[in-house]
C-alpha cells in the first residue's frame, strides 16, 4: 500500500479482495508504535476498537454493504467529540472528562464505516500556531524533528504527514488547518463557513470556527467533505444548501482567472524561499494558459487585528463554560465559591488561553466594547465586503498559506506577536468566512514545505477542489 495512494485506489483493492481493512489498521497501527513516541500527534490510541471496527467493515465489504468511506483510517482532533472516549482541548481543565455524545461530523464518519483510530493532539483549545500551547507537549513536524507542525490542528496534520491515518479532521477558526496543512506538505481544506454541522465541536470563537479536513490529496478530501457536510437538526447555524457530490466533479480544464494580492508578496514578514516559489507559481500558471493579475487588497493590515479582536472576544464567552463546576478540572484549594472558581480556572487554562480570555474580556467590557468590539464588527464587514468583491472578478483569489516555512520549536514562544504572524495570510477567509485551501507548491532549501493557498467564493468548494486537483496533478 503506497501512502500516498488515494482512498479510490485503495478502496478498489479491497472490494477486490486484494487487501482487507484489518492489514490497512495494522499499517498505520505499526507506524503509530513506531512513530508516535517522538511526533507526539496523538494523545490516544484506539487500536482494539479500529481492529474490531476493521474486522466488521471487512465482513461488509463482502456482503457488498459496505459504506462509501469502508476502510478510510482516520483520526480526530481533541476538540471534537466521540461519545465514550477522551476529550481534552488539549488541556488540563477537562482532565479525566469522557463526551456524551458523538459530533455530528464524526458520526457521519462512523455511518459511511470509516474508522477512527485516534485523538488527535492540538494547541489548547485550538488556540496556537505552532502546537507549543498544548498541554500535552508540542507535536513535532515529521520532516524536521526540531521544526512545529503548525497548529493549532498539528497533531491532525502530523498524523497525516507520517501516514499514522489517511485523513484526519482539524479545525480552522483562522488557519489551524491550512497553516500546519502548508508546513507538513500536505493538502488542508477550510469550507465555507456553516458548510459543515459543529454540533459537537468544542467552541473557540463561534463566528469563525469551522471543522476542516487534512489528506494527501484533493481527491480523499472531496469525498470526507461530502459525507460530512450538510443540514444537521443539532446545529441550527449550518448551511441547508445542498451537499453537491464533491469527488465526482473533480475535472477543472477550464482556463481561470486568478488574482493575486500585492499586499502578501510586498509583505515584510514574507520569507524570500516561499516568495520565490510563489511567484514560480505564477509563471506556470501563466504558462497553462491562466489569467493571473495582481490585485490590491488595502484592507489586508486590518485583517489580523480585526480578527485577534473578535476571537478574543468569543472566546472569553465560550470559555466560561469551564468553571470547575460542571466538569473537568476543580481546585482543592478553595475557601470559598469565587475562589473555587478563580483557583480551579488559573490552573486548568494555560497562559495562551487565560491571555486571550482576558483580552477578549477587556475588549467586550463597558468601556472597551465600541472602541474595539464594535469597530472590529465592521471593520470585519467591509473585509468582507473587499473579499467578495474580488471573488466576483476573479474565479480565485492564490496567495502563499504562510509567510514563512516551519520554524523552530521553541523560536517564537516568547513573542505572541510573531506567533500571531504565522496567521497574516489565512485570517483572511477566516474574517469573511469563505472557502480555502493549502496544497503543497515545494520545498525550501532546508527540506521544509511550502503551501499554496487558494480561495474561492462561498460554497464554491466544487470549484476550489477541481482547480487544487488539478494543480496538484500538474
Ligand atoms: N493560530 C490562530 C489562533 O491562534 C488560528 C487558530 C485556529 O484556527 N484555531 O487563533
Amino acid at each position: 500500500m503506497r501512502a500516498q495512494s488515494s482512498f479510490s485506489e485503495i478502496r478498489q483493492q479491497l472490494d477486490a479482495g486484494k487487501i482487507s481493512c484489518g492489514q490497512i489498521v495494522d499499517h498505520y497501527l505499526k507506524n503509530i508504535r513506531e512513530k508516535n513516541g517522538k511526533l507526539n500527534a496523538l494523545l490516544s490510541v484506539y487500536d482494539q476498537e479500529a481492529k474490531e471496527q476493521a474486522h466488521l467493515i471487512d465482513q461488509k465489504i463482502k456482503s457488498g454493504s459496505a459504506g462509501k468511506l469502508a476502510g478510510l483510517v482516520v483520526t480526530i482532533k481533541d476538540v471534537l467529540c466521540y461519545k465514550d472516549h477522551p476529550l481534552q482541548c488539549g488541556s488540563k481543565i477537562l482532565d479525566g472528562f469522557q463526551s456524551q455524545f458523538t459530533a455530528t461530523a464524526v458520526q457521519r464518519l462512523l455511518d459511511a464505516d470509516a474508522i477512527i483510530i485516534g485523538r488527535n493532539n492540538c494547541d489548547e483549545f485550538a488556540m496556537g500556531s505552532s502546537n507549543e500551547n498544548s498541554a500535552f507537549s508540542p507535536v513535532v513536524n515529521a520532516d524536521g524533528h526540531n521544526r512545529v507542525p503548525g497548529g493549532s490542528s498539528g497533531g491532525s496534520a502530523v498524523a497525516v504527514q507520517a501516514d499514522m491515518c489517511a485523513v484526519s479532521l482539524g479545525t480552522d477558526t483562522g488557519g489551524s488547518v491550512r497553516q500546519p496543512a502548508s508546513f507538513c506538505g500536505i493538502v488542508g481544506l477550510k469550507p465555507t463557513y456553516s458548510r459543515i454541522s459543529r454540533h459537537g465541536l468544542a467552541a473557540y470563537a463561534s463566528t469563525f470556527d469551522c471543522i476542516g479536513i487534512f489528506s494527501n490529496n484533493v481527491k480523499d478530501s472531496a469525498l470526507v467533505l461530502e459525507v460530512i457536510s450538510g443540514e444537521d437538526e443539532y446545529d441550527s447555524t449550518v448551511s441547508q444548501k445542498e451537499v453537491p457530490a464533491y469527488s465526482e466533479h473533480l475535472e477543472a480544464g477550464k482556463r481561470y482567472k486568478i488574482g493575486y494580492l500585492k499586499e502578501t508578496i510586498d509583505n515584510e514578514a514574507l520569507n524570500s524561499e516561499v516568495k520565490a516559489a510563489f511567484a514560480r507559481q505564477i509563471d506556470e500558471l501563466r504558462a497553462q494558459g491562466h489569467q493571473v493579475q495582481e490585485i490590491s487588497f488595502p484592507l489586508m493590515e486590518y485583517t489580523l487585528p480585526t480578527y485577534y479582536i473578535l476571537t478574543t472576544a468569543e472566546a472569553s464567552s465560550n470559555l466560561s463554560r469551564y468553571d470547575g463546576v460542571r466538569y473537568g478540572h476543580r481546585t482543592t484549594e478553595a475557601g470559598n465559591l469565587e475562589e473555587m472558581y478563580k483557583k480551579s480556572r488559573s490552573e486548568g487554562f494555560g497562559e495562551e488561553v487565560i491571555k486571550r480570555i482576558l483580552l477578549g474580556t477587556a475588549v467586550l467590557s463597558a468601556s472597551y466594547h465600541d472602541a474595539y468590539y464594535i469597530k472590529a464588527q465592521k471593520a470585519r464587514r467591509m473585509i468582507q465586503n473587499e473579499l467578495n468583491e474580488l471573488l466576483e472578478r476573479f474565479d480565485f483569489i492564490i496567495m502563499p498559506t504562510a509567510p514563512t516555512t516551519a520554524f523552530e520549536l521553541g523560536s517564537k514562544t516568547e513573542n505572541s506577536m510573531e506567533m500571531y504572524l504565522a496567521d497574516l495570510f489565512t485570517v483572511q477567509a477566516s474574517v469573511a468566512g469563505v472557502p480555502a485551501i493549502s496544497i503543497p507548491m515545494g520545498r525550501d532549501r532546508q527540506g521544509m514545505s511550502i503551501g499554496l493557498q487558494i480561495l474561492s467564493k462561498a460554497f464554491e468548494e466544487q470549484k476550489l477542489l477541481a482547480f487544487s486537483n488539478y494543480l496538484l496533478d500538474n
